[in-house]
């Protein structure tokens, strides 16, 4: 029932919790937006008009039930509202943070027209960090212990949320990952200003604080193979995300000073941890003092110019082929680029990379949009006669991503594979071809969001309990 704490859109406006002025956040790697304080808090979430079909949890990937923890918010019933915003999502507050909320829960928020959407995002995370600090987010206990173990390859958030699942039930979960750390692209991928690493640490040391245990430095393929981990486990779920970088087909490309995004990415994360980076440490990868040239549109291009800003570059520019209004970014990441000082340059393609042995320009050509292809989206042609030349000291691909060969990788022929090398899987069952084997999170989708691998390891976790229960059934019955 709504309460006459809501419905309070028409007199309340639109506030996001405080954004650092441009000059100061491009100093330091913080995150640049403060959290909301109780009372403005309560005060946003009031602006929610209770909708009888809320849009806003229909385009949450996760079916938050927003009206809901809103409404509990408003009317100051925090532990409450941290119960239902838990109960749906295993990391509330990283979502909170990095959801594109524009283009899922909050951009179909159907708050009258002429009156800005509600801050569901940041109310979000206000909810879990205040449940942190009064200590209400405590570590899975299971009602009771199962004999039964799983294997989880891959230590991202559709690893890591699925591991939570299944220790809930009382599995015995082992996680194995090739990194020295847990949390995937959220610790080496996501830059510090959007998602600050100790908010991933937190809920990584609580799962382990739960019973699920960790296998860092473990990569399967190479000193353990698939076959000893099925050997071992009951059940393995595939949560390996992708990460071949694809390629820029152009002259010049082979020049020293191109690299591509993640490896500079997670050199920079990697600095930030505390960690020693040679590659960072000698220049390399550090973008200081450096003309800096970024290849790209998309979320990863813009951690990219905003690290670069970050790091001292002498300037940064983007160069996206397509226009503003047509890039796979998200808007609110790019005004923040364009904030910090980054310059975009819109319908701009490379058409060569010049110098010698190492780069020191980029030759571009202009872009117009053609006609649309079978998806639907515009074709950039390039425009005749308009190259010109952005000087240059790095440059930086994000081109996006694609799986690698993962049967080849894991000496499994018989795990079959899409044609663009995702891994296939029963859409009931989340099962590969392989049995007992699942998959969830970016190697089943192609490179996705933090969102929809929560929502694919908490739906793996589901089925394999069903693929568990159905084997102890049928070995009861046998016996
Ligand atoms: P990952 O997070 O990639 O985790 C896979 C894990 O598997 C890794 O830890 C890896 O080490 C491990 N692994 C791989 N192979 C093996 C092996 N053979 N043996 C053992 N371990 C292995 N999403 C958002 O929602 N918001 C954002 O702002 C955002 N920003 C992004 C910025 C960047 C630069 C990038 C690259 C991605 C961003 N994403 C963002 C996307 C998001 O990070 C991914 O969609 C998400 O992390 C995928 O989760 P996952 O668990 O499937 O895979
Ligand atoms: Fe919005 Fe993401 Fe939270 Fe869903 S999980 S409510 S999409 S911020
Ligand atoms: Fe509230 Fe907007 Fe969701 Fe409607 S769509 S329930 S107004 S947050």
């Amino acid at each position: 029932m709504t309460t006459d704490r809501m419905l309070k859109f028409v007199g309340t406006a639109k506030r996001m919790p405080t954004k650092r002025p441009p000059e100061e956040r491009a100093r330091d790697f913080g995150e640049i937006y403060a959290e909301f304080d109780a009372g403005r808090a309560q005060q946003q979430a009031g602006r929610c008009s209770q909708c009888g079909v809320p849009f806003c949890q229909v385009h949450c990937p996760l079916s938050n039930n927003i009206p809901d923890w809103l409404m509990l918010t408003a009317e100051g019933r925090l532990e409450e509202a941290y119960e239902v915003a838990s109960a749906t999502n295993n990391f509330p507050e990283i979502c909170g943070r990095i959801c594109p909320q524009d283009r899922l829960c909050e951009g179909n928020c159907v708050i009258e027209k002429g009156f800005e959407s509600v801050t569901i995002g940041s109310v979000e995370k206000f909810i879990t960090e205040n449940a942190f600090a009064n200590g209400w987010v405590k570590p899975v206990v299971p009602p009771h212990e199962r004999a039964e173990s799983v294997a989880v390859i891959g230590g991202g958030p559709a690893g890591l949320a699925a591991a939570e699942q299944l220790r809930k039930r009382g599995y015995q979960v082992h996680v194995y990952d090739r990194y020295d750390r847990m949390g995937g692209l959220m610790i080496y991928g996501i830059p510090n200003f959007k998602l600050e690493k100790d908010v991933v640490v937190r809920r990584s040391d609580l799962l382990a604080a739960g019973g699920v245990a960790y296998h860092p430095n473990t990569e399967i393929g190479g000193s353990v193979t698939l076959e000893q981990i099925r050997a071992r486990h009951d059940a393995v779920l595939i949560a390996t995300g992708v990460y071949k970088a694809r390629d820029i087909m152009c002259p010049g490309v082979g020049l020293d000073g191109i690299y591509p995004a993640l490896d500079y990415l997670t050199a920079s994360n990697r600095k930030g941890l505390g960690d020693a980076v040679p590659s960072f440490d000698d220049g390399t990868l550090d973008a200081a003092g450096k003309r800096v040239v970024v290849i790209g549109g998309g979320d990863t291009a813009m951690d990219c110019v905003r690290t670069a800003i970050r790091q001292g570059a002498a300037s940064v520019t983007c160069l996206y082929r397509r226009d503003r209004a047509n890039m796979p970014g998200s808007q609110r990441e790019v005004a923040n680029a364009e904030d910090e000082g980054v310059d975009f340059q819109w319908l701009s393609a490379p058409e060569a990379f010049l110098g010698d042995r190492r780069v020191t320009g980029v030759r571009c050509h202009r872009m117009r949009l053609g006609v649309p292809d079978a998806t639907g989206r515009q074709t950039p042609q390039a425009v005749e006669d308009s190259s010109y030349t952005l000087d240059c000291d790095m440059a930086i691909t994000a081109l996006g991503f694609d799986p690698e060969d993962l049967p080849a990788m894991f000496g499994a022929k018989e795990l079959t594979v899409s044609r663009w090398g995702t891994l296939r899987i029963d859409f009931r069952s989340m099962m590969t071809s392989l049995d007992g084997v699942f998959a969830a999170g970016d190697i089943v989708r192609g490179a996705s969001l933090v969102v929809w691998a929560v929502r694919d390891g908490r739906d793996a976790a589901d089925r394999i309990h069903d693929y568990l229960a159905a084997k102890a059934g049928a070995d009861r019955n046998a016996a």
